[in-house]
């Protein structure tokens, strides 16, 4: 059992040497617990511009099981991960911020799971004192707001989780440039479970998620996984015309009770009807956008979890390479 560690990194060289030293020694006791064969640490440096590039340089010299992947220039977060993952070759992979929020002791806890059988294993930031007020209100409506648009988030989990490897092949299927990876996860499937804990402080270094960064995040978010802010304009229209019709039963009422506003019925119920009319139309665009969006990802269809079948044995291509850790 190989288990792999990515570790995303923009501008950390103040917390390297201490998450390297408390996620080595970690691996190094499950593997003196032999519930492990081996591992891999693997960095992301994102285009720093500091000493992270050196010190991970460093590190990965001298020690064959750190690894060290260095973008060409500062592609983001999601990305960094994306390229971590993909590298990865172990039987399941953990992936964890670099400045130490995610108490890496949770590694043994989430190997646990795994050997239990789950296949994802999310970690959920239920005790988030340490953020401050704003983003921890921030981030409750940003979940509640992706779960009332239908987006099979898990709340207040982030980007620590650990994965199997056969998720890890469903995940390489989605090939969407503008990737939101803790949408993906909950969408794919399989066994999962929560573990979770209580979000530290950062270790070093500053935030690399300003309001700015925060809310552009937030949105990428929605508009990868709901075309729901397009249907509204359509809901929005039928409403107008509702309200429109109303306003037209009662021009009709005043004009028999004498009660008229010269003019108002003839200018106003247009305005307002008309308007209805093209925001339903519009949000009939938007489905058909919605469509094509969906399309262009080229998402798969569908994930599949196992194969029963006495002569499949040597005919499974989908995880192919893989079926020999196929715990099933
Ligand atoms: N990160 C990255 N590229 C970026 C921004 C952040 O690789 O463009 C990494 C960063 O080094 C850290 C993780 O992503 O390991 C999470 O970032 P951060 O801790 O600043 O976010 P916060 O916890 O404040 O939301
Ligand atoms: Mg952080």
């Amino acid at each position: 059992m190989q288990l792999d560690i990515v570790i995303p990194c923009f501008n950390e060289e103040a917390v390297l040497n201490e998450i390297i030293l408390r996620v080595k020694k970690i691996l190094e006791e499950l593997k003196g617990r032999k519930l492990i064969d081996g591992y891999n640490i693997i960095f992301v440096d994102d285009g720093s511009d500091d000493g992270t590039f050196e010190i991970l340089k460093k590190f990965s010299q001298k020690d064959k099981s750190v690894k060290t992947i260095s973008l060409s220039r500062n592609f983001g977060h999601q990305a960094a991960l994306t390229a971590g993952l993909k590298f990865s070759k172990g039987d399941a992979v953990i992936t964890l911020d670099a400045d130490l929020q995610d108490p890496p002791e949770l590694i043994d806890t989430m190997l646990q799971r795994f050997n239990e059988g789950f296949e994802i294993v999310y970690g959920v930031r239920d005790d988030r004192e340490q953020d401050t007020f704003f983003k921890r209100t921030s981030a409750t409506c940003f979940y509640k707001l992706m779960l009332w648009f239908g987006v099979k988030i898990i709340p207040h989990h982030a980007e620590y989780r650990l994965v199997s490897r056969k998720v890890l092949e469903a995940f390489k299927q989605y090939g969407e440039v503008n990737i939101f990876i803790r949408g993906i996860f909950p969408f794919i499937g399989f066994k999962s479970c929560k573990i979770n804990y209580k979000r530290d402080i950062r270790f070093a270094g500053k935030t690399k998620y300003p309001l700015k960064a925060m809310l552009k995040f937030g949105f990428e978010g929605i508009t990868s996984f709901s075309v729901v802010p397009l249907r509204i304009a359509s809901v929005v229209g039928a409403f107008v015309c509702f309200i429109t019709l109303i306003a037209s039963a009662w021009g009709f009422l005043a004009y028999f009770t004498d009660n008229t506003i010269p003019g108002w019925t003839s200018t106003v119920l247009p305005i307002y009807f008309l308007g209805g009319v093209q925001l339903i139309f519009l949000g009939l665009l938007g489905e058909y956008i919605g469509k094509i969006f969906l399309e262009v990802k080229k998402r798969p269809r569908y994930i599949v979890k196992n194969v029963l079948s006495e002569n499949d044995k040597n005919n499974n291509n989908f995880f192919d390479s893989h079926d020999k850790n196929d715990k099933s």
